[in-house]
């Protein structure tokens, strides 16, 4: 079997259909023209209309569901509509979600908005539940939907047991599966249904694109294109062409970006301002014997609990970083940081203010002294 470092090289490429070239060329379509009546009555052709694939976005979604080990793959204009694509795929009228409470924020707002508004009821649940999940189960329960690790706190859950209790009953299970991308978790091979990828993140891998992607098993693969296509969804070829390029390297540049994160989270973690790193791959995380079952590697993205400091404080240290920047999302090549805000329903107690890192490609000596700085300044402000 061709091993995932090769797959990601190889997969959705097909040069002699191509003129040859190694990577498959921009597909800018909306009409797609037909020879004749009979084939447009009969949709005899590969490809019907822009909104439907071209192929550029098709090459990328056979590269995914391969990576996936999925039975299809489809693309959005976000990482967001990813996410909701997969719970409209699942989840009906009269229908009962339950979510993980450690959610991507939009996601919840999601289901407190839209979905409810539709007439589906959500229950968010303790991360580290496991099997406990069977207990919130309800007759009228659809889907399950996981995050792992989850945004800015990072426990990794237990999908194989939470799939476990859900199949038998009908209940589809979902996975954001944006931090550890393909590479390093295996969502089907866990036991989950729809696998949903923020693909903005690591695959794209340079900040400049937005794209989700949703991949189905078996089971769930008609009801998903159904849907994909009844909502009118659909990516273009300029961000598929660039996901596709991302795809190439995302062996090497998560392999930096872990060791890099690894060695700093480690180090961060001896620092008198830092009461805590939210790492799984570090070896005292309450999420290591899981990330070590599961995974096959990790990210650049993690969190750090400071010690009780002001706002001022924390502005101060952030403000006058050299090298990591201030900004939203993450899996580009370059380092960011902010200040954590999010909504639980359970509690996740803190010892002070928390910040979510991204580990970059950059020198990793030239990021510990920005974070030394930072320190100074975080010590100087009141
Ligand atoms: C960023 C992110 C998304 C949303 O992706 P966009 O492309 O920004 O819409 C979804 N899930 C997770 C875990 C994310 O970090």
């Amino acid at each position: 079997m061709t091993r995932k470092e090769t797959k990601i090289i190889e997969a959705g490429r097909e040069p002699s259909l191509h003129a040859g070239a190694v990577n498959i060329p921009v597909y800018r379509v909306s009409t797609v023209l037909f020879p004749d009546v009979e084939t447009m009555v009969n949709e005899a052709q590969p490809y019907t209309y822009g909104r439907r694939g071209t192929p550029t976005t098709r090459a990328l979604e056979e590269a995914l569901c391969e990576l996936e080990t999925g039975a299809r793959t489809v693309l959005t204009p976000s990482g967001l509509s990813a996410c909701t694509l997969a719970i409209l795929a699942t989840c009906g009228a009269g229908d009962h979600l339950l979510v993980t409470d450690s959610i991507y924020g939009p996601t919840r707002l999601f289901c407190e908005r839209v979905a409810k508004r539709y007439g589906v009821t959500t229950t968010y649940f303790d991360p580290h539940i496991g099997a406990g999940i069977a207990e919130l189960f309800r007759p009228e329960t659809k889907a399950v939907f996981l995050e792992s690790p989850g945004s800015y706190t990072f426990e990794v859950q237990d999908v194989p047991s939470i799939a476990a209790a859900a199949h038998g009953r009908n209940i589809a299970v979902i996975l954001d599966n944006t931090w550890a991308t393909p590479f390093h978790f295996n969502a089907m091979a866990h036991g989950v249904d729809l696998s949903v990828q923020a693909t903005t993140k690591y695959i794209g891998g340079h900040a400049d694109i937005m794209m989700g992607s949703v991949t189905a098993n078996a089971a769930y693969k008609d009801r998903l294109a159904q849907v994909h296509g009844d909502l009118g969804l659909c990516a273009s070829g300029d961000e598929a062409f660039l996901a596709l390029r991302g795809l190439r390297t995302l062996g090497v540049r998560l392999k930096r970006h872990q060791e890099s994160a690894t060695e700093l989270g480690a180090w961060l973690k001896t620092q008198p301002e830092v009461a805590r790193v939210l790492y799984p791959p570090l070896h005292d995380d309450p999420g290591h014997k899981l990330w070590k079952r599961d995974f096959t590697g990790a990210c650049g993205l993690f969190g750090i609990v400071l010690r009780p400091a002001s706002a001022k404080a924390v502005a101060a240290m952030i403000d006058g970083m050299k090298h990591f920047a201030i900004g939203y999302s993450w899996g580009g090549f370059e380092s960011l940081i902010l200040p954590a805000h999010y909504h639980r329903s359970i509690e996740f107690p803190l010892e002070g203010p928390l910040l979510r890192l991204h580990i970059g490609l950059e020198d990793v000596e030239d990021l510990k002294a920005d974070l030394v700085s930072g320190f100074e300044r975080l010590r100087q402000t009141a």
